[in-house]
């Protein structure tokens, strides 16, 4: 396929805010995509050039992109820095400077989609000394040969900013719509409130559909394969594979003890909340994977833990549900996340670290058993196979607590004990409920001491002054609404200037300026990627930003390093928790 013919899908998505259109757009799109070899050209429409469960990131800097764009272009580096001061987007440089050169003409270029993914892979397998070059180089070859439009989202696809936002729910419904069966045709339309979609001559038959490519893609966590199974109408196909990592279970708040069984109906279980990461424990043949909630595998910086799944899960293979706590060694006082989410990245001295740093694991959920796959199974059936296969071993790995109640005032006894131990709260779990993958669907609830906080993740950061100079130390956050992102106030305090005293500037200062995609003075504008955890007084209406809402002194509590941006608070969420405020 053409990448003009991407280019140009990219330019009628940016032309329109509104969902359904872009789904439409889209799914006309897909339709030429069908008849194509390879599917994986689709992993390009989210800016992305590996399926959802790939580690693997382009990561190229704003720096090395420059240097391509002044090979390919003639351009000095200087030339292309200023108008990048000028124009603020990587994107409009290429599309500006492409469009001057002598040889570029109207007509479009030989420029082809897989050329696109070749190079872009391999400047992922590229590490470490002298690959710079060789990265320009490739670089250099696709904007050499691009078309103003097509080196304007090259370049966007490289800096990982495409700006067109298409995310998860249009992509999943742009699908439904392209490989709807022809008799029941889904159209995507304004007319219906609500639902999106006017339907054809069978409604369920593609509310259906629409389940089964989320659940698919929950599954899987790879478009290509959910598109070219659905075209095919064979999506059951898509199975759990133990070498995968799967989108876990989410769950929402409950109000207090009698909305949680209200919701989920007596008698209900009860376990501990922790307060951690959630990690994914796989084993099949191959050996054992540790997955993070963002899909990446941290057996390497979690020895201790592939050796306790070892030693104390019976099984020839599984995939288990479990939160991983810090505690101190000396005193075996638990930590709070902060404390060990260095562990998550940490890439040397990872001995030393587990011993300063050990974990113990809580397991909670077992989603398939040896060669079973086990999410339709009741909860309490399939805690049943868990306590089976778990030698609780302390400080190690064990079962997560938990009782089984249908008493308001047991379970509150089990909500105190668990703070008096230093934990968050309660989880409230339906015993009969199936597990449902990626799904935040209310099958568990959060019971937590009044929480005011959410997980944003920060669009803009500006640099201080006098002692703090040099460090990004004011955040502008968003919530997420369907594939946007909606500002909804600046954070700046909570963190601290020396980093023994903890989560500093320094370090979150480190982790934003490789995603620096604009500067303008001292505001500079980031990738959405990194996710903090905002604690709030209060919420107000605010028309100063885009969300509609402002956050009363909001203050920087976590860097959450183990969430992905789909998972953040929702504009949803942020009017529920307004209305239940102020009524
Ligand atoms: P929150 O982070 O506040 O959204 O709460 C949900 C998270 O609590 C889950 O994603 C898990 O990482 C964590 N968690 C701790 N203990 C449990 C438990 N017993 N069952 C399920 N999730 C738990």
């Amino acid at each position: 396929m053409k990448y003009s013919q991407l280019a140009e899908l990219y330019e009628k998505l940016s032309s329109t805010t509104k969902s359904l259109e872009k789904t439409d757009i889209l799914a006309k799109f897909l339709n030429k995509l069908k008849k194509e070899q390879d599917k994986s050209i689709i992993y390009l429409l989210k800016g992305k050039i590996f399926p959802d469960y790939d580690e693997s990131e382009i990561g190229i800097s704003l720096q090395l992109t420059i240097k391509a764009l002044s090979k390919a272009t003639g351009y000095q580096e200087t030339k292309i820095v200023e108008e990048f001061k000028l124009l603020g987007d990587l994107g409009k440089v290429a599309e500006l400077l492409t469009s001057s050169k002598e040889q570029s003409t109207l007509s479009s270029t030989k420029l082809t989609a897989e050329k696109v993914l070749i190079n872009l892979r391999k400047l992922v397998e590229f590490e470490g000394k002298g690959t710079v070059e060789k990265k320009i180089s490739l670089i250099a070859e696709l904007l050499t040969s691009a078309s103003p439009t097509e080196a304007k989202y090259l370049a966007r696809t490289l800096l990982g900013n495409l700006r067109i936002g298409i995310g998860e729910g249009v992509l999943r419904d742009a699908i439904v719509v392209a490989c709807c069966p022809k008799d029941n045709k889904a159209i995507p339309s304004k007319g219906r409130e609500g639902s999106g979609f006017s339907w054809g001559c069978d409604e369920e038959k593609v509310k259906q559909l629409k389940e089964q490519v989320q659940e698919a893609y929950n599954t899987s966590n790879d478009f290509a394969l959910v598109f070219e199974k659905a075209c095919q109408g064979k999506l059951k196909e898509i199975v759990i594979d133990t070498e995968k990592p799967l989108k876990v279970m989410l769950y929402p708040k409950a109000d207090d003890f009698q909305d949680a069984f209200d919701r989920l109906g007596k008698p209900c279980i009860f376990e501990y909340k922790y307060d951690g990461f959630r990690m994914l424990i796989h084993k099949n043949n191959n050996g054992i994977k540790l997955f993070t909630r963002r899909l990446d595998n941290v057996a390497k910086q979690f020895p201790d833990v592939v050796k306790y799944v070892k030693e104390n899960i019976k099984a020839e293979s599984f995939i288990i549900d479990s939160e991983a706590i810090g505690y101190d060694p000396k005193t075996k006082k638990f930590l709070p996340f902060q404390t060990i989410s260095q562990r998550i990245k940490r890439k040397y001295d990872i001995e030393k670290l587990v011993k300063k740093l050990p974990i113990e694991i809580n397991v909670f959920d077992i989603l398939y058993y040896n060669g079973e796959n086990l999410i339709k199974k009741p909860f309490e059936k399939r805690h049943e196979i868990l306590k089976k296969i778990i030698k609780n071993d302390k400080y190690h790995l064990k079962l997560a607590e938990q009782i089984k109640t249908s008493s308001e005032k047991e379970a509150e006894e089990f909500y105190n004990k668990a703070l008096e131990e230093g934990h968050e709260g309660v989880m409230a779990k339906s015993i009969d409920a199936p597990y449902k993958p990626g799904s935040r669907i209310g099958y568990g609830l959060k019971i937590k001491p009044q929480d005011q906080d959410f997980d944003l993740v920060i669009v803009k950061a500006e640099y201080g002054t006098g002692k703090r100079a040099g460090w990004l130390t004011s955040y502008t956050v968003a919530c997420l609404q369907q594939d946007q992102f909606l500002e909804i106030g600046k954070v700046s305090t909570g963190l601290k200037e020396k980093p023994e005293e903890g989560l500093s500037f320094e370090e979150v200062t480190k982790k934003l300026k490789p995603l620096i995609t604009k500067e303008n003075g001292r505001e500079v504008e980031v990738k959405p990627k990194i996710v903090i955890t905002v604690t709030y007084q209060n919420i107000q209406k605010s028309p100063t930003y885009k969300s509609g809402f402002a956050l009363r002194f909001p203050r920087f509590t976590r860097l959450r390093l183990d969430r992905n941006t789909e998972d953040i608070t929702t504009l949803a969420e942020i009017e529920k928790e307004y209305q239940r405020a102020n009524n």
